[in-house]
């Protein structure tokens, strides 16, 4: 067979195809990058979503765009919200191909309206505007890949799902349900366009995050007069809170930082309520429990106190996704699928987190930061180096022409996932 390194005149076809795609590329995405779409601006998200079906509706496939679900919020109060966002796009195709891909991305960028907009031309081939690369430039060369797939006769080797989701920066609440449901479809691979690094490098273990709100309440009483009377939810949640910190450095890469406290009130009346809003992260799935358990214990104590009482809100959104064997599989033939478009790609492991973690707990190994290179994503200096469009859609061209063909075999890689 053919080696992964080697051209076929479809690897061929893709390559000039999307050569000849870049400027068009470059110039979608700088027009998806002037509309706002901070993950709260609602508003801006749903105006997005259409012309973001539009476009996906040059590819062969079924085009939906869904509700999402509600987004639950605590307020300082201790009272649960739920929050309306956008539409998750779902694109389907080909389900009977005997390989199947799961493939996501997000719309929203972290930046509110009014905070960045402009786009600036840097120079040395470099764009700066908000989610040039983070990822809007990351869904173009998604698209673009699938396009050029789909002008060759290995089309119908391979049927995909997508998810592109309206609230990846704010941990996927409203669209992990499509996510789970897509690469529980059949899926072999994922494949997400999280951008790559300034290096070019790509990630490769991720931890798994957590976020919980602990909400604790006390018994108000009048500091001068009945301080006794009281119950303080302060002295609950401070107690927590050092608790909390206490347990960092107690367990390999594991780490628990608490981010805010919201409570009480005028400094004459003992506080009779609390909450506590804090993160974590682990770096496997053992660990991942053993933070739970942690949490919960600290949590019980805090309700033994005389007088407390209180619930917790959050858990695990995204578990952690180590190097396996399917996901160190899937790594090298990549990297061999970079070196046929002169590339040496390296795998980073990374404290961050993305769909690709949602993806491997739903059982599918995959690649996440298949999208664009750029640098300084989740600030003002954000850019994305104009190069990586044809380069990177390339990429992901020829990893959907190894996969119809065999040379990578997603079934037995999957098959590593145990
Ligand atoms: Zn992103």
């Amino acid at each position: 067979m053919i080696a992964l390194e080697e051209h076929t005149p479809e690897d061929r076809a893709a390559r000039e195809r999307l050569d000849a795609r870049a400027e068009a590329m470059l110039e979608r995405t700088l027009g998806w990058a002037r509309m706002n779409t901070g993950s709260w601006n609602t508003d801006g998200i749903k105006g997005f979503a259409p012309g973001l079906a539009d476009a996906f509706a040059e590819l062969e496939a079924d085009i939906r765009l869904d509700p999402p679900a509600p987004i639950e919020t605590v307020d300082a109060k201790g009272h649960s919200h739920e929050i309306e966002t956008g539409p998750i796009l779902r694109v389907a195709a080909r389900p009977q191909a005997p390989v199947q891909v799961v493939m996501s991305g997000h719309y929203d960028t972290v930046f509110p309206p009014g905070t960045f907009e402009d786009i600036k031309d840097l120079g040395e081939g470099r764009i700066n505007g908000p989610g040039v690369a983070d990822m809007k430039g990351g869904l173009v060369v998604m698209l673009e890949a699938l396009k050029a797939f789909e002008a060759s006769a290995l089309k119908d080797r391979i049927g995909y799902r997508i998810v592109v989701t309206p609230d990846e920066e704010i941990g996927n609440f409203a669209s992990a349900h499509a996510l789970k449901d897509a690469a529980q479809s059949g899926a072999q691979i994922g494949m997400t366009y999280e951008p790559a690094m300034e290096s070019g490098a790509m990630s490769g273990g991720r931890k798994g995050s957590a976020v919980y709100d602990i909400v604790l309440h006390g018994r108000a009483a009048h500091a001068g007069r009945a301080k006794e009377e009281g119950r303080s939810a302060i002295a609950a949640a401070a107690e927590l809170a050092l608790g909390l910190e206490t347990l960092n450095g107690a367990r390999e890469g594991v780490s628990f930082n608490v981010g805010r406290i919201d409570g009480g009130g005028a400094v004459n009346i003992v506080p009779d309520i609390a909450v506590v809003r804090f993160g974590a992260r682990a770096p496997d799935a053992q660990a991942a429990r053993w933070a739970q358990g942690e949490v919960e214990r600290l949590m019980a104590r805090a309700l033994e106190r005389d007088g407390i009482t209180g619930h917790l809100h959050g858990g695990f959104y995204r578990p952690p996704k180590p190097r396996n064997g399917a996901q160190q599989a899937l790594f090298e033939a990549v990297a061999g699928t970079g070196r046929a478009l002169g590339l040496s790609l390296e795998f980073q492991d990374t404290g961050g987190v993305c769909e690709g973690n949602n993806i491997f707990a739903a059982g599918v190994p995959n690649v996440d930061t298949l999208g664009v290179v750029g640098g300084r994503i989740h600030s003002a200096e954000e850019y994305v180096v104009t190069s990586s469009f044809a380069e990177r859609a390339a990429l992901s061209a020829f990893i959907l022409n190894r996969l119809a063909d065999g040379r990578i075999d997603g079934a037995k890689i999957k098959a590593l996932m145990g």
